[in-house]
């Protein structure tokens, strides 16, 4: 062998037998997909509770073995009390969504603002016996979402928003299919889902879709979380 070649032989060497333990490591340990391992999602309703859907949901959810977050309307209580215990009972996180869901008066001003999460809040607390501890601005949040935001924060919530949607909202009558289908497509290419959906009185269809929503984003490998 010619002098010259050595130092690239030694390299080339080197390279094989660093492959080889590498390979050696990978076979050895049990691999696990780290994309796969941090894969997770949070299953949010807003605009509850209601009498017949949110009763089917909490009927999945419990079938499955899975915990949402429920954002909350207080004014939608009265009536539904044992709803609303339901959803603490059986260890679902309850969260402030508003009194009134009127944009017009909870916006008007910062006191406005704060008085319509109080006032949820206390109904809550005394109703289902926990401190809600999060929040979620009803319609998202106005322009002046990250002073609001920080205001929210100064009263103890961590605010939610969300990064995927069923489209029960967005799409008029949709089918159970294309809300499954709506939250896939969404949440496509992240790792961490905040799924929007609504469990007030019209949305049955996604009552209907929510044991295949579970089930897609299951298989594709995702860990259900709550709030
Ligand atoms: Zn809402």
């Amino acid at each position: 062998m010619q002098r010259r070649y050595i130092p690239a032989v030694v390299l080339f060497i080197a390279i094989l037998v660093f492959l080889a333990h590498l390979g050696a490591r990978m076979t050895a340990v049990p691999v696990i997909s780290y994309a796969e391992e941090e894969k997770e999602i949070y299953l949010t309703f807003d605009d509850g509770p209601s009498t017949v859907v949110t009763g089917r949901i909490l009927d999945t959810l419990k079938e499955e073995g899975v915990k949402g977050t429920f954002f909350v309307v207080g004014e939608r209580i009265a009536g539904r009390e044992d709803v609303l215990a339901r959803i603490a009972r059986e260890g679902h996180t309850l969260g402030v969504h508003s009194y009134t869901h009127r944009y017009g008066e909870i916006y008007a001003s910062d006191g406005a603002l704060l008085e319509d999460v109080r006032r949820c809040k206390a109904l809550i607390e005394k109703t289902a016996g926990v401190t809600p501890a999060v929040y979620r601005f009803p319609g998202g949040g106005t322009k002046d979402y990250a002073r609001q935001k920080a205001l929210l924060e100064g009263e103890g919530f961590a605010v939610i928003a969300w990064n995927a949607v069923c489209g029960d909202e967005e799409i008029p009558h949709a089918s159970a299919e294309t809300l499954t289908e709506t939250a896939v497509k969404t949440a496509k290419g992240k790792n961490r889902v905040i799924l929007l959906l609504h469990d007030s009185a019209p949305h049955r269809a996604t009552a209907q879709a929510l044991p295949a929503i579970i089930a897609r984003f299951r298989d594709m490998g995702y860990v259900f979380k709550q709030f």
